[in-house]
């Protein structure tokens, strides 16, 4: 009996001292969000025009960066400017972070969220694919954060790396976008530790996401996949709470993400089992 007592006391206690998220901790924060035409991204500069930041916004698309910027102005921005590329050349990578720094004189908060197009399938054995999309979704993200390092330090900002379940745990149908999330959880948790060791006061965010009603995800996993898809204007506004508050890792939606991998280090073959059961597996071609 004392043990759950102590344990509801301590969980009590724990979340009665943590600090609460308020829209002011982001007003005039200067922030880059990648991969921010469309989905997720678009709906996190949303938020953070609304709350009175400074957004740099990047994506191939330049047309509907155009309008995502538009609209940003609109919400109540402090400003909003895009860069547009592809995040296949590292150079362009780095250009982005340039421009924060020539254009808004700092930065506070890079967001890491753009992913490349990848298939949804039996894995095709297009090695070359895996390759380009460990260039687009990991390598950019590392080269980004090596540029804007100086920067986030000077300012004790943050960086928001939106990544999966797919990167926690094996997920069949996206063996290459799996491999990239894996990574980037290898690098940003290493990271983290040697900031902690070096006192390096810049926080990382670690974003575990379940599905989520984005246009592309739904067009290519919603006839699959046995589970509704969780909006992405809440999920994006989660993302944002969790930076600011410089969570370790943030879960979306929690319930469907969090639980679930607390089974991975006990009980690993019940959570595969449980993964290839929330697929529906006779509308898929067989490689
Ligand atoms: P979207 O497909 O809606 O958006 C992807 C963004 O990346 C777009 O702005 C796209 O714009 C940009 N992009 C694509 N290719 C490139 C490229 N080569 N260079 C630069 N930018 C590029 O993605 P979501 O909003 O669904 O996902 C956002 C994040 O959330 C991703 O990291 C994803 O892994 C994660 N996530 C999403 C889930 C979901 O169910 N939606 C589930 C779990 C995680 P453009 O085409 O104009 O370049």
């Amino acid at each position: 009996i004392l043990i759950p007592f102590l344990g509801f006391i301590l969980a009590f206690w724990f979340y009665s001292t943590r600090e609460n998220f308020k829209p002011e901790m982001l007003k005039g924060k200067r922030v880059i969000v990648t991969g921010a035409s469309t989905g997720i991204g678009e709906q996190m500069a949303y938020h953070l025009a609304r709350m009175g930041s400074h957004i740099l916004i990047t994506a191939r698309t330049e047309s509907k960066l155009q309008k995502v910027v538009e609209r940003c102005l609109e919400l109540g921005a402090a400003s909003a400017r895009y860069i547009s590329g592809t995040m296949e050349d590292m150079a362009f990578a780095e250009h982005v972070v340039k421009e924060a720094e020539t254009s808004l004189g700092g930065l506070d908060m890079l967001i890491l969220n753009h992913i490349g197009t990848s298939y949804f399938g039996y894995f095709n054995g297009d090695v070359g694919h895996v390759r380009k999309l460990l260039e687009i979704n990991f390598l950019s993200y590392v080269a980004m954060t090596t540029s804007a390092l100086p920067m986030l330090k000077e300012s004790e900002g943050s960086i928001v790396v939106v990544s999966s379940m797919a990167g926690k745990v094996g997920f069949p149908f996206t063996v290459p976008y799996s491999a990239t999330k894996f990574a980037l959880d290898g690098f940003f948790s290493s990271l983290r530790q040697e900031f902690s060791i070096q006192s390096v006061n810049v926080s990382i965010t670690l974003c575990i996401l379940g599905f989520i009603d984005t246009e592309s995800a739904v067009r290519a996993a919603a006839d699959l996949l046995l589970v509704s898809p969780a909006p992405r204007e809440e999920c994006a506004l989660e993302i944002l709470k969790g930076a600011a508050l410089r969570r370790r890792e943030l879960y979306y939606r929690y319930g469907s993400t969090r639980i679930p991998l607390l089974l991975r280090d006990w009980a690993a073959d019940l959570l595969d089992y449980l993964v290839r059961s929330r697929y529906r597996l006779d509308g898929l071609k067989r490689e």
